[in-house]
């Protein structure tokens, strides 16, 4: 069966081929259109899916998987709810390494889907044992026969993106989008759609957006790393206290730094101007995208495609509970 036919084989068909959809309101102030690539139409509801089902079928054609292997990964949830998925349907073992700043829904759900998930502390450097980083790592030597995803660190997890999203962008613009504005974690959305649209188009811009506390944007600029400058800050799955070799700064062109109250209040405006219930840093990536606006970096000819990594269901005992709002001072 294929996609068209309206039957599956599996949930695992309908990863990928997300749609484009024109923002009606959030934008009408802004020089330029405006199309959101939204990734919570992939069926585990983020952009996740596409980079777990990549590197477990690369690992699978490389005869490094076995059936009832163990799939090893760090996760902030997101790549986590992909990989319980991807293991329940192809009977593998999956063991997840979290950051104490993943909601307990997000862990809850991790349990549900047969994970086993170890809670680690966020404010610790990478290089601490008890680091979700270090733990991962302990737990994929101790278990024979397991698989470390290292989303971080995979070059797969950027080929998973310049395969899947950045075509599917070039095919649903026609080619003519101008700008992308993209959340970077992992860094693996950014450089695989970078890379794909900028070997299409070289005038293509691609615009980063990173968090206050993190050290991407310095980096990008100067190439120096300050651990000094690392902060602590709210938005799951946007900036980093490490350099992830995910990320390919070369064919990004800037980034934007964006607060954890901005982003909170952005996405909820993408839930009431759009209706797209969206996660946390989509509204990141809408925060920066009118900064990006207010710095002129659109004229009325722009086409900007701004990816919304995942949906807003996550998030309800967060950016979406006015109690939580109000204890960050983001509301009144
Ligand atoms: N948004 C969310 C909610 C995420 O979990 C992640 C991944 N950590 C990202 C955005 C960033 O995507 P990438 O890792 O491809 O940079």
């Amino acid at each position: 069966m294929t996609k068209n036919d309206g039957i599956h084989n599996s949930i695992l068909e309908l990863v990928g081929e997300t749609p484009l959809i024109k923002l009606q309101k959030i934008t009408k102030d802004l020089k330029g259109a405006y199309y959101a690539k939204v990734e919570y139409f992939n069926p585990r509801l983020s952009s996740k899916d596409r980079i777990a089902l990549h590197i477990i079928n690369d690992a699978e054609k490389k005869g490094i998987l076995k059936k009832g292997a163990t799939i090893v990964e760090t996760t902030s949830g997101n790549t986590g709810y992909s990989l319980a998925m991807i293991s329940l349907i192809k009977g593998y073992k999956c063991i997840l390494a979290v950051s104490d700043k993943s909601s307990k829904d997000k862990i809850d759900l991790l349990k549900t889907m047969g994970a086993e998930v170890h809670v680690c502390p966020a404010n610790v450097p990478a290089d601490d044992p008890r680091s979700y980083y270090e733990i991962a790592k302990t737990i994929h030597k101790k278990t024979e026969h397991s698989v470390y995803i290292n989303q971080y660190f995979n070059a797969l997890n950027i080929e998973a993106h310049y395969r899947t999203t950045g075509p599917e962008i070039w095919q649903q613009t026609n080619g003519k989008v101008t700008h992308v504005v993209v959340v970077s974690g992992t860094g693996g959305t950014i450089s695989g759609v970078g890379k794909f649209l900028k070997e299409q188009n070289p005038a293509i811009q691609v615009l980063g957006v990173d968090a206050f506390g993190s050290v991407l944007k310095k980096y990008h600029e100067t190439g120096e790393l300050d651990p000094k400058k690392i902060k602590p800050y709210r938005i799951e799955g946007l900036g980093k206290s490490l350099i992830p070799t995910a990320t390919d700064f070369d064919v990004i062109d800037t980034y934007e730094k964006v607060g954890d109250k901005d982003a909170a209040l952005a996405a909820r405006e993408i839930v009431q101007k759009e209706g797209l219930f969206c996660g946390y840093t989509s509204g990141a990536v809408m925060q920066a995208t009118k900064q990006y606006a207010a710095l002129d970096m659109f004229d009325k000819k722009s086409f900007v495609v701004i990816i919304f990594p995942d949906h807003g269901s996550r998030y309800m005992k967060k950016i979406y509970s006015d109690t939580w709002m109000k204890a960050q001072g983001f509301i009144d």
